[in-house]
C-alpha cells in the first residue's frame, strides 16, 4: 500500500515499529499532493519545506508523542506561527500569525508534521468552499461537484489523501458536511470541549475546532490530544478529558438512538434516506435500540443560525480595518481607507453577512431579530435536552442531499444556506456530532450519517460511529482521481 494511504493509527504504529519512518511518509504524502492537487485544489499554502525539515527532526527519534513524524494538514482559519493564515480572504492574503493557536501548539507538542493549510469558504462562511477569494476545491468524487464546506480543503485533502488527517472548524456545520459530502469522518466536539485560542473568529458563540479523519479511530486520537481548558479561552471548559479511544470497540447493546421525525422531510434525496435508514437498521443488528423522537423547532434553527452567526460575524469582522491586520487600500481620509480596505478586501458572501449582522443588531431592530433568534436558540436546546432524557444519541442525516454542483447554489444564498439544515441545531445546542460514512449514491457520491450526542458525551458519540464502521466497508472506499 502507498504510505500515503495511511491513517494516524496506521502510521504511528509503522512509525513504532520502525517499518517506515517519518521522512517517507511525508516524501509520500507531498509526492501524493503533486499529483492530485492541480485537480482538487484542496490546500491554500503547501508548507512543503516546513514539513521536511520537522520529518528529519522527527527522523531516527522514538515517538512516544501520539503524532510523531505524522503529516496534518490544518484549516487556514487557524492560526500557526510563521505561517500565512489567509482564511481565503484577500483582506488576509499575506497574514502571518505571530503566535501559534493552542490547536497546533498541542499538535507541536506531539510531534505533528505540518503539510499544509487548506482551503476555505471565506471566514468560513458558506457550504461549497466556492466562496474562497483564491479558487474553488473540487470534491475528489467527482470534480464538477463541490467538497462542501466551509472546510472543504481539509475534507478533500483527507479524502484525497493528501495528508493523514486534517483539523477544521464548525460552526454551522464545516465539519460534518464536507466529510459528509467527501466520505470521510467529521467531528464536531462540544461547544468548549477544544480550546478556539488562534482560530479566526466567525460567530464566537457556535465555532468549535474539530478533526476530519480517514476512520473514527484517528478523530478519536486527535480530540485526545486537541481538547482541554485552555486560560486563553474563557469559553473553553475547565472539565475532565476522558480518553476518547477508551470506548471504541465496547458493546452498544441497549444503547438508545433518537430517530428525529422531522429529519426525513419532503424534498430530501431518496438515495440519502435510504442509506440513513440502512444505517439505522445495521445499527438494531448491532442491539441498539431505536425511538422515534420529535424536535419540533427544528424548522426554525437556519431563520435563527443566520440572525445570530451574522450578528457575531458583523461585530468580530469589525477589527478588519486596514490598520491592524493585512490589506490596507490608501484613502483620503481615515475613514475612506477603511471603506476601501474593507470593499476591496472583502468578497460577497462577506460583505452580505456583515450588511445582515449589522441590521440585526442595530437599535430597533435588535429586539424583532437578535432577541428573537436567541429565543429560538433555547427552544432548541431544550428541545434537545428534553430528547436526551430518553435517548443517548440521535441518529440523522448529515445533509439531505449529496454534494452538488459547482456553481449549482452560487446565485441563491437562501438555497445554500438550506444545505445546513441537519447540522445547524447541533452548534446553537452547543452539543457534540460526527459524520461518518455510510453509503453511495448511484452516481457513486458519499452520503454522511450524522451522530449527535449529549453536552461532553463525545465518548458515547464515537463508540456508536466505532461500531458502526468496523461493521461496514464504507469508509474503505477511496475516489479515482
Ligand atoms: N454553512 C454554514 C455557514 O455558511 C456553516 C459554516 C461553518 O460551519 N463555518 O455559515
Amino acid at each position: 500500500m502507498e504510505l500515503y494511504r495511511l491513517g494516524i493509527a496506521e502510521a504511528r504504529s509503522a512509525i513504532d515499529k520502525g517499518e517506515i519512518s517519518p521522512e517517507e511518509l511525508t516524501d509520500s504524502v507531498l509526492g501524493r499532493i503533486r499529483t492530485v492537487e492541480e485537480k482538487i485544489r484542496a490546500y491554500v499554502s503547501i508548507t512543503r519545506e516546513k514539513a521536511l525539515a520537522q520529518a528529519k527532526h522527527a527522523e531516527g527519534k522514538k515517538g512516544n508523542q501520539a503524532l510523531h513524524g505524522i503529516p496534518i494538514a490544518i484549516k487556514d482559519n487557524i492560526c500557526t506561527e510563521g505561517v500565512r493564515t489567509t482564511c481565503s480572504s484577500k483582506i488576509l492574503e499575506n497574514f502571518v500569525p505571530p503566535y501559534e493557536s493552542t490547536v497546533t501548539q498541542k499538535l507541536t507538542e506531539q510531534g505533528y508534521v505540518l503539510i499544509g493549510k487548506t482551503n476555505l469558504d471565506e471566514f468560513a462562511m458558506g457550504s461549497s468552499t466556492e466562496n474562497s477569494a483564491f479558487a474553488p476545491t473540487r470534491n475528489p468524487w467527482d470534480i464538477t461537484r463541490v467538497p462542501g464546506g466551509s472546510s472543504g480543503g481539509s475534507a478533500a485533502a483527507v479524502a484525497a489523501d493528501m495528508c493523514i488527517a486534517a483539523l477544521g472548524s464548525d460552526t454551522g456545520g464545516s465539519i460534518r458536511q464536507p466529510a459528509s459530502f467527501c466520505g470521510v469522518v467529521g467531528l464536531k466536539p462540544t461547544y468548549g470541549r477544544v480550546s478556539r485560542y488562534g482560530l479566526v473568529a466567525f460567530a464566537s458563540s457556535l465555532d468549535q475546532i474539530g478533526p476530519v479523519t480517514k476512520n473514527v479511530k484517528d478523530a478519536a486520537i486527535l480530540l485526545n490530544i486537541i481538547s482541554g481548558h485552555d486560560l486563553c479561552d474563557s469559553t473553553s471548559a475547565n472539565v475532565p478529558v476522558p480518553d476518547f479511544t477508551a470506548p471504541l470497540g465496547k458493546d452498544i447493546k441497549g444503547l438508545k438512538i433518537g430517530i428525529p421525525k422531522e429529519y426525513f422531510i419532503a424534498g430530501m434525496d431518496k438515495e440519502v434516506e435510504e442509506s440513513v435508514k440502512q444505517a439505522i437498521n445495521k445499527l438494531e443488528s448491532l442491539g441498539a435500540i431505536s425511538v422515534e423522537i420529535s424536535l419540533p423547532h427544528t424548522e426554525y434553527a437556519i431563520a435563527a443560525y443566520y440572525i445570530l452567526a451574522t450578528s457575531e460575524a458583523s461585530s468580530n469582522l469589525a477589527r478588519y480595518d486596514g490598520v491592524k491586520y493585512g490589506l490596507r487600500i490608501e484613502g483620503d481620509d481615515l475613514i475612506d481607507m477603511y471603506m476601501k480596505t474593507r470593499q476591496k478586501g472583502f468578497g460577497a458572501e462577506v460583505k452580505r453577512r456583515i450588511i445582515l449582522g449589522t441590521y440585526a443588531l442595530s437599535s430597533g431592530y435588535y429586539d424583532a431579530y437578535y432577541k428573537k433568534a436567541q429565543q429560538v436558540r433555547t427552544l432548541i436546546r431544550q428541545d434537545l435536552e428534553r430528547v436526551f432524557e430518553k435517548v443517548d444519541v440521535i441518529i440523522t442525516p448529515t445533509t439531505p442531499s449529496p454534494a452538488f454542483k459547482i456553481g449549482e447554489k452560487t446565485d441563491d444564498p437562501l438555497h445554500m444556506y438550506l444545505a445546513d439544515i441537519f447540522t445547524i441545531s447541533v452548534n446553537l445546542a452547543g452539543v457534540p456530532g460526527i459524520s461518518i460514512p455510510c453509503g453511495f449514491t448511484s452516481e457513486n457520491l458519499p452520503v454522511g450519517l450524522q451522530i449527535i450526542g449529549k453536552h461532553f458525551d463525545e465518548e458515547a458519540v464515537l463508540k456508536i460511529a466505532y461500531a458502526y464502521e468496523q461493521a461496514t466497508d464504507w469508509h474503505k472506499r477511496k475516489p479515482e482521481i
